[in-house]
């Protein structure tokens, strides 16, 4: 027999979730649930609890829309469909629909197998894998026939994890605290968890091994080829000489590409590419993975690298929107002639049996050298090691002439730090000098209602920054302008499925808007200014008491930063760098002047 447990006690859990906003309590009740299931499963408590079956990368979804969920429902309740509809209409949410639907459940079934996570598990696992054109009526019958043994509670919870609106607010950090408070027995181990989920991406793998193996189990987690590992970020500094003074003398300045970072993952001949966000994007770039199969000299291998546009003509770079054309399931061939690319690598994590990410910049950079073949098509990240800021800053004029955006400054002594964004990479670009002229990628959190032409559209939206330290996406301002009537007709429905009829537990907000929104879509926004303003709260009270950081005339750039998690967003703390830096410059320019 498998180790199992009833489906009760992931769903009495998620009560007990749904019903606290704290971090603390929700860590609690976690703890309490691993506690409680056989270790075997832990991983798919683990997946089930973040409403999936696998970790992100590999793309797996149910795929059950609002109409299959309302039929399964209405088969396994026995009402009619117009009767579970007028429900929905009613509750606004599928999940209480269902548990609705079934407390009102005339017939009592006297043969109801109560439900296991094993078979609710290995049930939504067949519908994932369900295709072809019978596909939804073998979705339909799986999902009515846990309906039918399911209690009105659990029935909920189902279907909340089916449509992919289980949103218990349990980030990936509030799992590992729980992790390492059930089988460590103390937060203090988080790191040690932490690492082995940042080298692997995958949560249910790292629960799985903590609790059956303990802490030495976690401290053997090694690197695997295929894996996606959480890429290491870029802090952000103004000036070379602030830059030079953070790192300490001798620093590494490169290139900053303006194009799609990629993973990529070679396995002999097999070769895998996961996009920052850790998306398997192997299928639009078949040039790519052909040059890396000839060029790359290491049989098994993770390397990291821009794929920038480039014209045909001239041969020089092209904006980051032209990958756009990349994105597309049939018609690669054509768009590959069309939009052809470059790849520059800059890290490697990993070759032949050996883990780089510990081993310091300077090494790296020269087994890269080593190991990439390179030609016109694939290349190495261009770099200037120095401890002279005017040479950093010649060196940036020169990258900006050259079609980048700017620099990546590292310090050449620096390990690969994971799913970390520290000041070990910094970047710097030339607006950050002058005014507030760089952009920000800020989340959606609400909307206004739109008035005039805008009617029965959003106006307006409330957008958020993200406070990495506290895992809360803070508000900033309220954009309507830059928005095309094409955009407002694109958010609207982009937006729809992600609508809530409160405040999500992640948003600090004390603006109230008509809509709200879990935050998920990331929009590129530039303003004028950083201005302290009582409304908006991100960095509230870090320059002065009662006040947070707004932007002043917002603008939509009309870019959505699809290739970004909401976590990817700007931060508060670049934020209040931002505003801090945005003073200096009006000093320095002031300062003249009053002498005068
Ligand atoms: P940002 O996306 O603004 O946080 O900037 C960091 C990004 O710059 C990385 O995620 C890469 O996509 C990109 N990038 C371009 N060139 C480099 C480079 N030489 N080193 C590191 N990152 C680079």
């Amino acid at each position: 027999m498998t180790a199992d447990a009833p489906f009760s006690l992931l769903a009495e859990a998620y009560e007990k979730m749904e019903a606290t906003t704290k971090r603390l309590e929700l860590t609690d009740i976690l703890v309490a649930l691993f506690l409680k299931v056989p270790k075997e499963i832990i991983d798919k408590v683990v997946y089930l609890t973040q409403g999936k079956l696998y970790p992100d990368y590999l793309g797996v979804e149910i795929g059950v829309g609002e109409r299959l969920a309302l039929r399964a429902i209405s088969m396994a309740s026995g009402l009619t469909m117009q009767k579970v509809e007028s429900y929905l209409r009613e509750l606004g949410d599928l999940g209480l629909t269902a548990e609705k639907a079934l407390r009102s459940k005339k017939q009592v079934t006297f043969f109801k197998q109560p439900l296991t996570i094993k078979r609710v598990y290995d049930t939504l696992d067949k519908m994932a894998k369900a295709i072809g054109e019978k596909s939804q009526d073998l979705k339909l019958r799986l999902l009515t026939g846990l309906l039918n043994d399911a209690e009105p509670i659990e029935a909920k919870h189902i279907i909340r994890i089916v449509v992919g609106k289980l949103r218990l607010g349990i980030a990936d950090y509030t799992v590992l605290d729980a992790l390492a408070l059930a089988f460590t027995g103390s937060k203090d181990n988080r790191p040690e968890l932490e690492r082995a989920y940042n080298i692997s991406s995958d949560l249910g793998a790292v629960a799985k091994a903590v609790a059956e193996g303990g802490l030495k189990a976690i401290k053997e987690f090694k690197i695997q080829v295929g894996k996606p590992i959480r890429p290491m970020l870029a802090e952000r500094l103004t000036t070379p000489d602030e830059i030079v003074a953070k790192i300490g003398g001798l620093c590494a300045a490169e290139y900053k590409y303006d194009g799609e970072r990629v993973q990529v993952h070679k396995d002999g001949d097999d070769v895998t590419l996961f996009s920052r966000r850790l998306e398997n994007i192997t299928n639009h770039y078949p040039d790519v993975i052909e040059l890396v199969q000839k060029n790359v000299k290491a049989k098994t291998a993770i390397l990291e690298g821009e794929i920038v546009a480039v014209d045909i003509d001239t041969g020089d770079f092209l904006p980051f929107q032209e990958l756009m054309h990349r994105r597309r399931k049939y018609g690669i061939e054509k768009a590959m002639e069309q939009y052809p690319v470059s790849i520059f690598f800059f890290d490697i994590l990993y070759a032949d049996g050996v883990d780089y990410t510990t081993r310091p910049y300077q090494e790296r950079r020269k087994i890269l050298n080593e190991i990439v073949v390179t030609n016109e098509r694939i290349q190495l990240s261009k770099v200037l090691f120095t401890s002279d800021p005017r040479e950093i800053e010649a060196f940036m004029e020169q990258a900006i002439q050259d079609g980048c955006e700017g620099l990546v400054v590292k310090d050449p002594r620096s390990i690969y730090r994971a799913g970390a964004r520290e000041f070990l990479w910094i970047k710097l670009k030339r607006e950050y000098r002058s005014e507030l002229t760089d952009t920000l990628d800020l989340v959606i959190v609400g909307a206004f209602h739109g008035r005039g032409r805008r009617a029965g559209k959003y106006g307006a939206y409330l957008v958020a920054a993200y406070d990495d330290e506290a895992d809360m996406f803070r508000t900033t301002c309220k954009v309507g302008t830059g928005f095309t009537d094409e955009d407002l007709a694109k958010f609207t429905e982009m937006l729809q499925p992600l609508k809530i009829d409160h405040k999500h537990p992640r948003v600090d907000s004390k603006m109230e808007a008509d809509v709200w929104f879990v935050p998920e879509v990331v929009i590129e926004v530039i303003a004028s200014e950083i201005t302290l303003s009582p409304i908006h709260t991100a960095g509230f009270g870090s320059v002065k008491p009662g006040s947070g950081l707004a932007l002043r005339f917002p603008k939509f750039t009309g870019r959505i930063r699809s290739d970004k998690r909401p976590e990817d967003a700007t931060t508060v703390r670049e934020l209040i760098e931002m505003y801090k830096s945005q003073l200096k410059v009006i000093k320095e320019e002031a300062a003249p002047e009053a002498q005068a």
